[in-house]
């Protein structure tokens, strides 16, 4: 599960997200969803110049199965 930083909630299957960074945060970031951008900004948070994310479909990784 992703949780956002700030609202503390667990993202929903393909719901997108960004990292942001506060000051002297350690370079992995923190998830903050797209609703929480902006009290991410009003924070001082940077934006992390990587690519959006999506949080993966609950149970896809599992569903793949090999037929025989
Ligand atoms: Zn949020």
């Amino acid at each position: 599960m992703t949780m956002c930083a700030v609202c503390r909630r667990n993202l929903l299957a393909g719901e997108s997200y960004r990292y942001w960074r506060a000051r002297r945060d350690l370079p992995s970031g923190r998830v903050v969803c797209f609703l929480c951008e902006s009290e991410a900004a009003r924070e001082g948070w940077m934006r992390d110049p990587r690519r959006p994310s999506h949080e993966n479909a609950v149970g896809l990784r599992n569903s793949v199965r090999r037929v025989a």
